[in-house]
């Protein structure tokens, strides 16, 4: 028997920790001598063997390599390094694998630590909250079962069923966070465990664990790992914090339902979200901008600025656009269509739906069919139409209305297109997740030489549009292929290689601060999206770029070339806005509702100081409609502070002030919504001002 002690625990993991404890005599040797309570002759030996035979070499980022005993932790090579790093490390990545601090390297390896600024920090810091939170809420309401619980954008969920005769409320929350913080202030260590999917499944099945036993049904043997911390033990795969003393602030914001595995057929589960930080003040800030958040949904803001509405009669994800919406959407329409006459864009129109044909040559029938809307059938001749998923199949169509030739490309058709997509109504939200849309798409038709030089044009495109919406902080994500997975995708190899680096280039010569996702691309093409990141730091997918060798396939697309032989062109389908609707819904939270001079529904309000000054007033505005400047006049009854007041909450950008003085020299005293007096102006002077702004906003050649 070896004894017990802390010296001897730790040599004897240690030993095990290297999984060759048998096959190597020495090994034998220190187990042996701890046996016999030999500590010095032990420690001494295994610190020989590890530093003499078994060490590793562990590469950083900078290319730095270091060596260390084989059965280093991520967190000892952290410490190693500097006390500090080790206190502020939250996961590594071992050979590109994502890892617990805690667990052993075994072999020569590269490590990246992650510290709460990165992703994989505050992923593996929430991720660790979400099994804290089971944990309690175990605690709590016995006998729950758990589906999955992952770390998200802004903290974690988890999905969890509580029994059929249990319902948590917003109230319980409380109670919950409260034994959070109970048990994570008791400084509770996050111990994985690999185990066989026999032992993975009698676990759950004892615990009548339902949700867990499907999931690992779906695993394989070897793959499975589970964590326990305190009195909970959960299937994962990790990793996790070292321990939960780290979670010092935990606010656990929402219930929700959500079906086990989205799948609307199976039950129903209560969704619980929560965040945490390793800081209270941290947790204070975040609160602050969520409710900065609430004030600028632009559900909220689209009712109250009369922008667009929706009607359960009319059917629900289907967007009416108010007058006020209408005319803006028009605007950004107008300032688009502008921009792209002058990159050479012809418009076209095409119709809401399609014979069902039409997607099966697409492609778009096989992928999405069976889940969208279904087709419509015609009384009598027994047609099927399909609603428009796509404009792409259309302006296939138109390119093959006539024989092109190599002097006829680029072809660039834009039109804004409505299509419709089904979504779950549990998916619906506002303008962001809708069944109805308009795209303001376009499809270039381009020869293989060309695409580069097309890419970088709609790059050009977007930035104007970013400028004009004062856009400023953005990033692109190229998509490519899963380098593993050829069954999603359609297409040769080699055509898939050529639009690849087309996309790549391009970014590299438009100096874009760009990352690259494996697997992330579209079954039909490469693709580029552009990110932004609005007001409040949140980060939103705007404007897609995408090549397609595809369609021009499916549809036996042709052009003649110099060689007088028949060539297939390449598409490019592009979408700056991405749709009107979300990017409205996002210009709404980006600008809380003040949007640029150009685009605002109400660019100035005139207000006289009282009934005295309507009919000067009234100047005023015929004045500024005839410089085609959109105003109106505030003529209620009311102190001018009042007017001043309600109609910055309106967010009209200028405020002009009329009263004896103005009226006596024709002039008026405008004010900025938000930053007050700008002085007097004469009208010319005023209109001459806003017609310079609004020019400057929108300059782009
Ligand atoms: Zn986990
Ligand atoms: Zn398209």
């Amino acid at each position: 028997m070896i004894k017990s002690t802390p010296v001897s625990k730790l040599l004897q993991t240690k030993c095990q920790n290297y999984q060759i404890t048998n096959n190597v005599p020495l090994f034998k040797n220190i187990l042996h001598y701890l046996s016999e309570g030999k500590h010095f002759i032990s420690i001494f030996a295994f610190h020989f063997l590890s530093r003499q035979i078994f060490m590793i070499k562990i590469t950083f980022p900078d290319q730095k390599i270091k060596e260390y005993p084989v059965g280093i932790t991520g967190l000892e090579i952290a410490r190693s390094i500097h006390p500090g790093l080790a206190r502020a490390v939250l996961s590594v990545t071992v050979n590109g694998e994502l890892w617990d601090l805690m667990r052993p390297i075994n072999q020569d390896a590269t490590v990246i630590f992650h510290k709460w600024d990165d992703e994989e920090g505050k992923h593996a810091f929430w991720h660790s909250s979400a099994h804290l939170m089971a944990e309690a809420i175990e605690i709590t309401f016995p006998g729950t079962k758990f589906g999955i619980g992952p770390a998200i954008e802004n903290g974690f969920y988890y999905d969890i069923d509580p029994g059929d005769d249990v319902v948590i409320t917003e109230k319980d929350l409380v109670k919950v966070e409260q034994k959070m913080l109970e048990l994570a202030r008791s400084k509770e260590v996050y111990i994985r465990k690999e185990v066989s999917k026999s032992e993975a499944l009698k676990f759950f099945t004892e615990k009548r664990d339902n949700y867990k036993l499907e999931l690992i049904n779906e695993l394989e043997d070897g793959t499975i790992s589970f964590y326990t911390q305190g009195s909970f033990t959960d299937l994962c795969r990790g990793p996790h914090l070292p321990g939960t003393e780290n979670i010092k602030a935990i606010k656990l914001l929402s219930i929700a339902g959500a079906y086990w595995r989205g799948d609307e057929k199976r039950k129903q589960l209560t969704r619980i979200y929560g965040i945490t930080f390793p800081k209270k003040s941290m947790l204070d800030e975040y609160l602050v901008l969520l409710e900065e958040a609430k004030k600028r949904d632009h559900r909220k803001i689209g009712k109250e600025l009369e922008l667009f509405t929706f009607s359960q009669k009319v059917g629900q994800g289907l967007p009416l656009w108010l007058p006020k919406g209408a005319q803006l959407r028009e605007r950004l329409e107008d300032f688009l269509k502008k921009v792209q006459k002058d990159f050479g864009y012809l418009p076209v129109i095409t119709p809401h739906i399609g014979q069902k044909e039409l997607y099966v040559t697409s492609g778009h029938y096989e992928k999405y069919g069976k889940d969208s809307f279904q087709p419509i059938k015609t009384p009598s001749e027994n047609e099927e139409f399909l609603l428009k998923p796509m404009n792409c199949p259309h302006h296939c169509e138109i390119y093959k209305f006539k024989r092109r030739t190599f002097r006829d490309l680029p072809l660039r058709f834009a039109e804004f297109g409505t299509v419709y997509r089904y979504e779950q109504s549990g998916e619906l939200h506002g303008l962001t997740r809708v069944r109805g849309f308009t795209q303001d798409d376009a499809h270039i038709f381009c020869r293989p030489d060309q695409l580069k030089e097309e890419f970088l044009k709609v790059i050009d495109i977007i930035f104007i549009i970013f400028k004009a919406l004062d856009f400023k902080d953005f990033f692109t994500q190229i998509s490519l292929r899963d380098p593993d997975d050829d069954e999603k995708y359609i297409g040769s190899d080699e055509n898939w290689e050529k639009a690849e680096s087309a996309i790549i280039e391009a970014c590299e010569e438009k100096g874009l601060n760009t990352i690259i996702e494996y697997g992330e691309a579209a079954f039909y093409g490469p693709k580029l999206d552009f990110m932004v990141k609005d007001a409040l730091g949140r980060k939103w997918q705007l404007g897609t770029i995408q090549v397609d060798y595809n369609l021009p396939e499916r549809f036996e697309l042709e052009y003649v070339g110099s060689d007088d032989k028949r060539h297939r062109p390449v598409m490019i389908h592009r979408a700056p806005f991405g749709s009107l609707e979300r990017f409205v819904a996002v210009l709404i939270e980006h600008t809380a509702g003040k949007f640029p001079l150009w685009l605002s529904p109400d660019q100035v309000v005139i207000m006289p100081i009282s009934e005295k000054y309507v009919d000067y007033a009234k100047k005023v505005l015929n004045f500024l409609n005839n410089c085609d400047i959109r105003s109106l006049i505030d003529d209620r009854d009311e102190k001018i502070g009042k007017k001043i007041r309600d109609n910055e909450l309106k967010k009209i950008p200028y405020l002009l002030i009329v009263g004896e003085k103005e009226a006596g020299s024709n002039e008026v005293s405008v004010r900025k919504q938000g930053q007050g007096d700008q002085g007097t102006m004469s009208l010319d002077e005023f209109a001459e001002f806003i017609k310079n702004e609004v020019e400057k906003q929108m300059q782009f050649s």
